[in-house]
């Protein structure tokens, strides 16, 4: 057992998620007991730095919100462009003439790929995310090269935080050569699920596209996330033919799609088909609260279906924007899906935590007893307060060890590469 500023042993006067104040004891990398103080007294929230350390290995937090570390459930740490120079925006139409333009812009970074997905990794973990689901591009022109620097940057984070890999076919599977074959060697050498991209739309071959995607998920055991932006019906027959086979397959639980826009788009009667159909398959939704129509999230929970977040794209050629920090994407869904009330954003809150941890698989996940100590404690006095204002992060832990304070990680950040002028 290790005990020291580093690992604290105590994380004394929180206020967990149910309002209560409490002291969370830690051992060996997990929670051993949280102990409900007796009064609410100690420091405000804002005085929390001046509190300070309450002895070598107790960390008072003055009332700060401890929660679970984030989960962003869906990345992209290969495309980033953070630690190379500012990149404009090229505007797309279709989504394979956005696809394009990727690829064109990509040829031009000469900043590695494993030194941009670290640098994201470092940013998530300032913000207090724990875990990521990130999807890897595995295309004719990549191969697995993306997939060797992000499997790379795992091995290098993995004190930090943890990361899924999917291979993601980002320029197709029908209609770009031999990426079926490509998928197959990424799940050999160490992608986590296999991914998709508009069966319809973007390859025109519904049933090819999943017969490659489910074969492959069936052959290696793995689960499936699908990027759908598909509309309208068009989208919503698409998630049914994924739910068939995703029940076929016995997949319960291990199958999202990630966008899935039609859901916000269709009459109720598709709606409700295709919620139920959703629901009863065990296939999760992923929402990253985009500009356009959306999946709504509680009639989607009402329904049964798990909706969880993720950032998507942070700073690549698919959008300008993007911080990696997981409450200001609950802040962002929460606005877009008109969630006001203080359950409400709790909801948007889970989608960040409990929701994505559960849809990711992960193991001892939670604020409970035998839980990891993957933690994350938020200058807010409530859930509720924590989503609306995404305030600042005073302290994330990963399994028991302080790895950021106050929203910079504690390793540091990578040198920059020459010709980059900025270490942050
Ligand atoms: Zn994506």
């Amino acid at each position: 057992m290790q005990s020291s500023r580093s690992h604290p042993s105590v994380l004394a006067d929180v206020t967990l998620p149910d309002g209560r104040r409490a002291d969370v004891s830690l051992r060996d990398g997990l929670i051993a007991s949280i102990r409900e103080r007796a009064s609410d007294g100690g420091a405000p929230v804002e005085d929390v730095r001046a509190a300070g350390d309450a002895g070598d290995d107790r960390v008072d937090l003055g009332g700060a919100l401890l929660l679970p570390a984030f989960v962003d459930g869906h990345s992209h740490l290969d495309k980033t462009f953070l630690g190379a120079p500012w990149q404009p925006h090229v505007p797309g139409g279709t989504i394979r003439e956005r696809v394009d333009a990727e690829l064109r812009t990509r040829r031009t970074l000469t900043v590695p790929v494993a030194e941009r997905a670290l640098r994201l990794a470092h940013r998530m973990v300032g913000h207090g995310t724990g875990h990521t689901r990130s999807h890897v591009d595995v295309d004719p022109e990549a191969g697995l090269a993306n997939l060797h620097a992000v499997l790379e940057v795992r091995e290098r984070v993995r004190d930090l935080m943890t990361v899924q890999i999917v291979a993601f076919p980002q320029s197709g599977v029908i209609t770009a050569p031999g990426v079926p074959d490509l998928l197959d060697a990424a799940l050999r050498e160490g992608a986590d699920l296999v991914g998709g991209l508009d069966p319809h739309g973007f390859d025109g071959d519904v049933d090819g596209h999943l017969d490659v995607v489910f074969g492959l998920a069936e052959r290696h055991g793995v689960g499936v996330d699908i990027h759908l932006h598909d509309p309208g019906e068009i989208g919503a027959g698409q998630l049914r033919d994924i739910a068939a086979r995703t029940a076929a397959l016995g997949l319960r639980g291990r199958v999202t799609v990630s966008h899935a826009y039609c859901l916000g788009e269709v009459a109720d009667v598709t709606f409700a088909r295709t919620a139920s159909a959703l629901a009863a398959a065990g296939v999760s939704i992923l929402t990253n609260g985009p500009a356009g129509p959306m999946p709504p999230v509680l009639r989607l929970r009402e329904a049964g279906v798990r909706v969880f977040a993720g950032s998507d794209n942070i700073r690549d050629a698919w959008w300008p924007y993007g911080t990696g920090d997981m409450l200001e994407r609950a802040t962002i869904i929460g606005l877009r899906d008109d969630l006001m009330t203080d359950d409400e954003l709790r909801v948007a809150a889970s989608l960040v935590t409990t929701e994505a941890a559960a849809a990711l698989g992960l193991d001892r996940y939670g604020l409970e007893p035998g839980s990891r100590a993957d933690l994350v404690a938020v200058a807010a006095a409530s859930v509720a307060e924590a989503v609306a204002a995404h305030p600042r992060r005073l302290m994330v832990m990963h399994a028991g060890r302080v790895v950021a304070t106050d929203g910079c990680p504690v390793a540091g950040l990578p040198a920059p590469e020459p010709g980059v002028q900025r270490a942050w």
